[in-house]
């Protein structure tokens, strides 16, 4: 399988180049599947981190496509993690769907890196969808963690399929979580999402802002929050997921 310019780019970068062996898989929704994998010793030369994504290079005909998945249930003791992969048509999902155990697929970790914002931000607002939402439990996890009790979450989350707001999302109590039909090419969710973060309702000094959603939507929020709201760039963590 042939990798292109990315591919050449990315070594000279200095990333790591990983080989996972497919150990099993499970339907979580008939629009949503989990990947387990052996890590081929990733973990262990990468570290973890919350909404730690890699790079898998899917092949199709002999031509490799770069695309990025999240890692879910990481446990480097046992070198084993899992990935969700929220279906649609696609090379990684179609792989996603005919994988079978004993499968390999390469990996490479480059890019990826979050820390917990400090001081603990007020309030967390997070705008998301079901590829967005295994980084957004590693987030919420890392919120109880490092902030038991503080940075309450509001989320939206856009959905596409009638299963998908039974995905699990790991809020706590103080958490509000609205999901939100995709409509309009993405724009119903942009507009009820900038309707509700105002002046008003947001703290420009104290708030942070989680945006990972499909990317021309994930740009005009970040736009909102930006030029209307006057957030600083180091208070947004905005990353399009996909692109339509
Ligand atoms: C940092 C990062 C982490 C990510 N983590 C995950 C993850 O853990 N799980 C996950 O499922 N995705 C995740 N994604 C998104 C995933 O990489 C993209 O959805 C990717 O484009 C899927 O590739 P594909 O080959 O299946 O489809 P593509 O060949 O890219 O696209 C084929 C068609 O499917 C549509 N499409 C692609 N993705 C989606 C989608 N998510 N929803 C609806 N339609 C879509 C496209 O518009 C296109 O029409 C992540 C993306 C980033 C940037």
């Amino acid at each position: 399988m042939k990798r292109n310019w990315e591919g050449v780019v990315l070594k000279v970068m200095g990333a790591k180049d990983f080989t996972l062996e497919v150990t099993g898989k499970d339907e979580i929704t008939p629009d949503f599947l989990r990947v387990h994998v052996r890590d081929g010793g990733l973990l262990e030369r990468s570290g973890l981190h919350p909404t730690m994504w890699i790079r898998l290079w899917f092949d199709d005909a002999g031509k490799a496509h770069q695309r990025a998945y999240t890692l879910v249930n990481a446990s480097p003791a046992d070198g084993t993690f899992s990935m969700d992969f929220a279906l649609h048509n696609g090379v990684a999902a179609d792989w996603a769907r005919s994988v079978q155990p004993g499968d390999t697929i390469d990996a490479t970790v480059q890019g990826s890196s979050f820390t917990f914002p400090q001081p603990v931000p007020r309030r967390i607002w997070v705008v998301g969808d079901p590829a967005s939402i295994p980084a957004i439990n590693s987030l919420l996890d890392e919120r109880n963690l490092t902030a038991a009790g503080a940075a309450p979450v509001t989320a939206w989350l856009e959905y596409q399929h009638d299963a998908d707001p039974s995905l699990q999302v790991r809020t706590s109590e103080s958490d509000v979580v609205t999901w939100v039909p995709r409509k309009r090419d993405g724009a119903a969710l942009v507009e009820e999402v900038c309707d509700a973060l105002t002046a008003g309702t947001v703290s420009v000094e104290e708030d942070f802002f989680w945006i990972a959603c499909e990317a021309s939507s994930t740009r005009a929020i970040v736009k909102h929050l930006r030029k209307t709201l006057g957030v600083d760039k180091h208070r947004i963590d905005a990353l399009g997921y996909w692109r339509v």
